[in-house]
């Protein structure tokens, strides 16, 4: 009897140390945030679902990880909506054998949720400080399939092209010519495009077998500018 108490102490001190409230908040997120709005790829959801967005989130805004919107996370710089990184990735029809390239690593979680679904994703963020964290925190999750570098994202990583898809995260005012070229035959890319305050859309960029480049425009948002150096 007297074990049994103790168990159930024990059990309730572990929960309250995680905060079981995150995982029940990031349930109703599934539901009432993206498959409402008709996010539909299963394995989407299941990464939606299993990575913690309040692991990548300033202390401060913890408690608002599971909100249906961005977060400062320092340097003027935002984590995206939930919404928004389950569309993109939906978009980018990624399978398990895809080297990505992301352009503006910020808090890391977009990296996250590709390394999930991916072989290996390679990142590149402008302020070395994000960087760093985004290092680190994807480290103390034992990520082992994604490369955080600081750099100037207009470049791509050449070392590592081609990449069978990439994903920017950023808004340059035009598509850059190095991401497409670094972009593997029948790949595919998606980024938001458009001038800091004006209307950006986000369009997707494929490259069939025989490097014919198509775009398409599909949807309005609203990213932070991609800078150069
Ligand atoms: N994907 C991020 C959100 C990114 S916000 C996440 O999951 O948290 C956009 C990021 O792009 C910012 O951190 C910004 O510093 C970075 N950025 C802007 N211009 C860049 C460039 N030229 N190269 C690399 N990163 C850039």
């Amino acid at each position: 009897m007297k074990w049994t108490v103790l168990f159930f102490l024990l059990f309730s001190i572990s929960c309250t140390q995680n905060d079981p409230n995150f995982d029940h908040l990031r349930k109703v997120m599934i539901k009432n945030q993206l498959q409402s709005r008709g996010i539909r790829d299963d394995a989407v959801l299941d990464v939606m679902r299993s990575v913690e967005r309040h692991n990548f989130v300033p202390e401060n805004y913890r408690d608002r990880a599971y909100s249906d919107g961005p977060l400062p996370i320092g340097h003027g710089q935002t984590i995206s909506q939930p919404y928004i990184v389950a569309f993109m990735t939906e978009q980018l029809q990624v399978s398990s054998q895809h080297k990505i390239l992301e352009i503006g690593t910020g808090s890391g979680y977009q990296a996250a949720i590709l390394g999930e679904l991916a072989k290996h994703v390679f990142t590149i963020e402008i302020i070395p400080e994000l960087a760093e964290g985004a290092k680190n925190i994807l480290n103390h999750l034992s990520y082992k399939n994604i490369t955080v570098r600081a750099g100037d994202g207009y470049k791509g990583w050449p070392e590592e092209a081609p990449f069978e898809r990439i994903m920017v995260t950023a808004a340059p005012t035009e598509v850059p010519q190095e991401l497409i070229d670094q972009l593997a035959p029948g790949g595919r890319m998606i980024l938001p495009v458009g001038a800091q305050f004006l209307v950006q859309y986000l369009w997707v960029i494929e490259k069939d077998d025989q490097g014919t480049v198509t775009k398409e425009k599909i949807l309005p948002v609203r990213f932070v500018p991609m800078v150069k150096e």
